[in-house]
């Protein structure tokens, strides 16, 4: 049946396909007693679950690409160990036998008990495979219901349909075929939305029951630029839709010719337009698309996707990676920003505190401080001949940015490096921006962190559908509070980069370019169409159009002001594509 929904256009582009259903809920195991006659029948169902595991991961590896080796290798390997391995199989055999229990519980209680000998040993192999430990544990529990989370058996043109997914699944199954994705929740500055928007996938979020309401196979088409989605479209939809997603792929090759443009305005004003990365494995996509620097390296994905913090060498291999992957100056390694909606496996915090305004950030590396200075001391030894830029996530108050350079100072003299970085600290609370001028006095530069900014600003959860109306970078007091940190950067002579999402927004970069920032980094996708719009426009008419907005009082005439300047001004200049993005624009 044809059915079209609504939900929230995460990242622009178009898709069609069919629907995978993907289950992450996770798996609730009861203890059910079983009778004498039933016991031969839950071994049974143990031993065919093992059995499918077993043969779904010899599938994946199978298929590995040549660039998938290492440490996934290295899971799947030892996931295949442990299915093959007899005793273990049969102390969940006679665990069922003894204790005349379900399936389901026997797994669960045999497992939590080896989890907890392995995080006992000291062997940080052993340790680092606790997190596999616990994903091989919930496959064979979904086999034992019939229900799949396996990304090797997604076939072409897959639409991906969840209840919710972690950045991290995005960064995997962008790898095996997906061609868009459709969330129950979230909202436009998820971590998940911004990868997504990051490596092009046309996604839609926040349309509630969705799960609910498709079944596997269904014909699936997603507008993304306008959030819509509709199931199982008609014939003639389906001829139109076709059309739609012919233009939109050659929407997609004209943005590689912008990748190459200057990040200047037409009146010269150049402002240097970077990548925000999540995964080193971006870094090609931001050379192609782009990107004159690495303007935010988000490392908690390297910490949220394992349940082990990363060691000092494992850290320093990768973010050498990220120094000499660009020759540019420009290299921003982000301190670690756990907590929000980045935790690692086995950390997520209960369901009533609230994480975003917990300890996050700064907040968790001040009280971890041998994690924070094995964090310092990689970011430091991987600095090459241009100054490294340290910058530092969810700062509220100075002692943080005190405490923080004092830290770095004594790890810089340990190692016996010279004066080989520069500090910045994300502006993403309103207190930090209010104090704008005298963090300002204490580092080499400012990068404001719109997501969180808006988020508590605003006082509206940036991850939750149900408020994202409330969400906006036109709020008279967003552009005044950023006006004003790009003062206070200025009148001490420091430059100031937008690195949130407001910075691929083409409606806001106007504004931006009016207050004077020198950077905007951006998720990498966006990047060829903000170059395009940077040398469409001028500093001069930005200043006008920012003067404009100040004045007024209220978002929505703030935005439908700069929405209407634009395309007055600009609007034949680029692609009818943007323009529509600039109508839409919320
Ligand atoms: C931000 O808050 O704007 C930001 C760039 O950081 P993150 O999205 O990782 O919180
Ligand atoms: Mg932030």
């Amino acid at each position: 049946m044809r059915v079209e929904l609504e939900g929230i256009a995460i990242s622009p582009g178009i898709a069609l396909g069919n629907v995978v259903l993907l289950d992450r809920t996770k798996m609730i195991v009861e203890r059910i007693r079983v009778e004498d006659n039933v016991i031969e029948r839950e071994k049974e169902r143990f031993l065919g679950a093992v059995n499918r595991s077993k043969n779904q991961l010899l599938s994946i590896k199978e298929n590995l690409g040549h660039g998938d080796t290492g440490e996934h290798l290295d899971i799947l390997n030892f996931s295949i160990m442990m299915l093959e391995d007899e005793l273990l199989s049969q102390e969940v055999v006679d665990f069922i036998g003894a204790e005349q229990v379900n399936a389901e519980w026997a797994i669960n209680s045999v497992l939590t008990k080896k989890s907890e000998a392995f995080r006992k040993v000291e062997d940080v192999y052993m340790k680092e495979r606790l997190a596999d430990f616990y994903y091989l544990g919930e496959r064979i529990l979904r086999n034992l219901h019939g229900v799949h989370d396996e990304i090797s058996y997604l076939a072409a043109e897959s639409v991906l349909i969840a209840h919710d997914l972690s950045a991290v699944d995005v960064v995997s199954y962008a790898k095996h075929h997906v061609i868009g994705i459709v969330t129950d929740i979230g909202a436009f500055t998820s971590h998940s939305a911004i990868v997504a928007k990051s490596l092009g996938i046309p996604t839609v979020m926040g349309l509630e029951d969705i799960t609910a309401r498709v079944t596997p196979g269904d014909a699936i088409f997603i507008d993304g630029f306008k959030g819509t989605v509709i199931l199982n479209p008609d014939k003639n939809e389906l001829k139109k839709f076709k059309k739609r997603r012919a233009d939109y792929i050659k929407l997609e090759k004209q943005l590689l010719k912008y990748a190459k443009l200057q990040g200047k305005t037409l009146d010269n004003v150049e402002i240097s337009i970077n990548a925000n990365i999540e995964i080193i494995e971006e870094l090609d996509l931001a050379r192609s698309y782009g990107a004159e620097g690495i303007g935010m390296y988000r490392t908690e994905f390297l910490f949220t996707n394992s349940v082990y913090f990363p060691d000092e060498d494992e850290q320093y291999e990768n973010y050498q990676k990220v120094v000499s992957a660009l020759d540019s100056p420009i290299v921003t390694i982000r301190t670690l920003d756990i907590g929000g909606d980045k935790f690692p496996v086995g950390m997520e915090p209960s369901k009533r505190l609230n994480p975003a305004l917990g300890l996050r950030g700064i907040r968790f590396s001040l009280q971890e401080q041998d994690m924070f200075r094995k964090q310092i001391r990689a970011i430091l030894r991987s600095s090459a001949e241009n100054k490294i830029r340290i910058l530092i996530p969810m700062i509220s108050k100075l002692s943080e940015v005190l405490d923080t350079k004092k830290i770095i100072e004594e790890v810089a003299e340990e190692l016996g490096t010279g004066n080989t970085w520069e500090i910045g600290v994300m502006i993403e609370t309103p207190s930090a921006a209010i104090i704008a001028s005298d963090i300002s006095e204490e580092v080499d530069f400012l990068s404001i962190g719109t997501n969180d900014l808006i988020q508590y600003t605003l006082a509206v959860d940036r991850i939750n559908e149900h408020v994202s109306y409330l969400y906006t970078p036109f709020h008279p007091a967003i552009l005044r509070l950023i006006a004003g940190v790009v003062d206070a950067a200025h009148k001490n002579s420091i430059p100031v980069s937008v690195c949130g999402e407001m910075a691929s927004q083409l409606s806001c970069v106007p504004l931006l370019v009016g207050m004077g920032v020198d950077e905007l980094s951006m998720n990498i996708h966006s990047i060829p169409k903000v170059k395009k719009l940077l040398n469409t426009i001028t500093e001069k008419d930005s200043k006008e159009i920012l003067e404009n907005s100040l004045k007024l009082k209220t978002e929505f005439d703030i935005r439908t002001y700069v929405r209407k300047v634009i395309v007055q001004r600009w609007g034949d200049d680029f692609p009818a594509e943007f323009v529509e993005e600039i109508v839409t624009s919320v």
